[in-house]
């Protein structure tokens, strides 16, 4: 018998050669053990507390062209919205009502929001809720530009990396995209002071082990607050049509693997994994996943920030979708709060720049 035991290697070392990373990314033997350990893992760290996130997603205009992306420019069939400050501000309200105590305004990159009306948004939701986190995910963006958001109020930033080798990044965006600016952006976010949120789709179109194998090395060298990862899944109105859909037990085994090597970290339980699989969402928390990101954004829209086929909970009003999240988490064994939710600890918190981020912690 083999005393290979990746599951128990990784748990101590929080890290494995790349010879024994393929060999656990690449078979379903240790899912259930990844599973069982990652578990431990959160328990032992956030107990059985599930953060609820209110995602507004405010603007599908986007000037990129990503060739996985639904409301790419070039999908000429996307009907286009944008959210006045009024109306993001009014999601807000309902959202505190629920009890979110965390906004996340996304969109696509979209220049009708120039800096000084992003300010006057973030500005408003922390002058309305001090109490509340404002998690902003709009994309690349100049250094100045974060730090206006950040001295806005903002506090918190996602930006998945979505590949962190250069040949395959390149398969998966145009030319006027790049990994090394992707990274500056990452980079110049840590130094701000913002908690950072980075991540990658599996199962993205060329994507091979060995890409997965540098995500989580990238990964360990950015040593990122929050990492989100969902499926693939596939959108008609993109080059990549024809591709199929990234699969849920990799999902469930990466998000394992990273809860693993990032103890600290707040992984959701996002919407593509809830789109692939009806219990999506249950199994990604039992494989080690600590938050979810109900859609706070007015019905009327939500069908439109279309980014992939047949996503889910387009059709209810916030009020049922929060239920509906509740009851799911405690079906699964855990516990939805409605904290604030900061990362725990700070191995991943901008070490060189405490004086910034000591006041900043809400
Ligand atoms: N403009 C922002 C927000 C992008 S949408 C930004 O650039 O960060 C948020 C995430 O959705 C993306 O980072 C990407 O990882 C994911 N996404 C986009 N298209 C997808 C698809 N077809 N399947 C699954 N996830 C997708």
């Amino acid at each position: 018998m083999s005393s290979f035991d990746p599951v128990r290697e990784l748990d101590m070392r929080r890290d494995l050669s790349d010879a024994s990373w393929k060999v656990l990314l690449q078979s379903d033997e240790w899912d259930a053990s990844l599973a069982a350990a990652a578990d431990d893992k959160r328990r032992e760290i956030y107990g059985d507390e599930v953060y609820l996130r209110g995602l507004i997603e405010f603007s599908n205009y986007c000037k990129n062209n990503c060739y996985y992306c639904g409301i790419r420019a070039g999908n000429q069939n996307a009907v286009r919205y944008r959210l006045s400050k009024e109306e993001i501000l009014s999601c807000c309200d309902e959202g505190y009502a629920l009890g979110f105590r965390t906004f996340v305004l996304q969109s696509g990159e979209d220049p009708f929001y120039t800096d000084v009306l992003l300010c006057e948004i973030v500005s408003a939701i922390r002058a309305r809720f001090p109490d509340c986190a404002i998690t902003l995910s709009l994309g690349e963006k100049a250094r100045e530009s974060y730090k206006a958001y950040f001295d806005a109020g903002a506090n918190r930033y996602l930006l998945r990396h979505e590949t962190a080798n250069d040949a395959h990044y390149r398969k998966l965006h145009p030319d006027s995209m790049s990994l090394q600016n992707r990274k500056r952006c990452l980079y110049d976010l840590k130094e701000i002071g913002y908690q950072v949120g980075s991540g990658f789709m599996v199962g993205s179109p060329y994507q091979t082990a060995d890409c997965l194998i540098e995500d989580l090395r990238f990964l360990q060298a950015l040593k990122p607050d929050m990492i989100g990862i969902g499926p693939y899944i596939t959108h008609k109105g993109t080059p990549f049509a024809a591709f199929p859909s990234g699969s849920l037990s990799l999902t469930l085994r990466l998000i394992s693997i990273l809860r693993l090597l990032f103890p600290y970290a707040l992984i959701p339980a996002t919407t593509a994994l809830g789109t692939i699989h009806p219990q999506g969402r249950e199994l990604g928390l039992k494989a080690g996943a600590n938050v979810v990101m109900p859609n706070l954004s007015p019905v009327r829209v939500r069908k439109l920030y279309d980014l992939y086929e047949n996503k889910i909970c387009t059709g209810e009003e916030a009020a049922e979708c929060r239920g509906c999240l509740e009851r799911r988490i405690a079906a699964a064994g855990y516990r939805a709060v409605t904290a604030v939710g900061d990362v725990k600890f700070p191995a991943a918190r901008l070490l060189p720049f405490p004086e910034r981020n000591a006041d900043r912690r809400i």
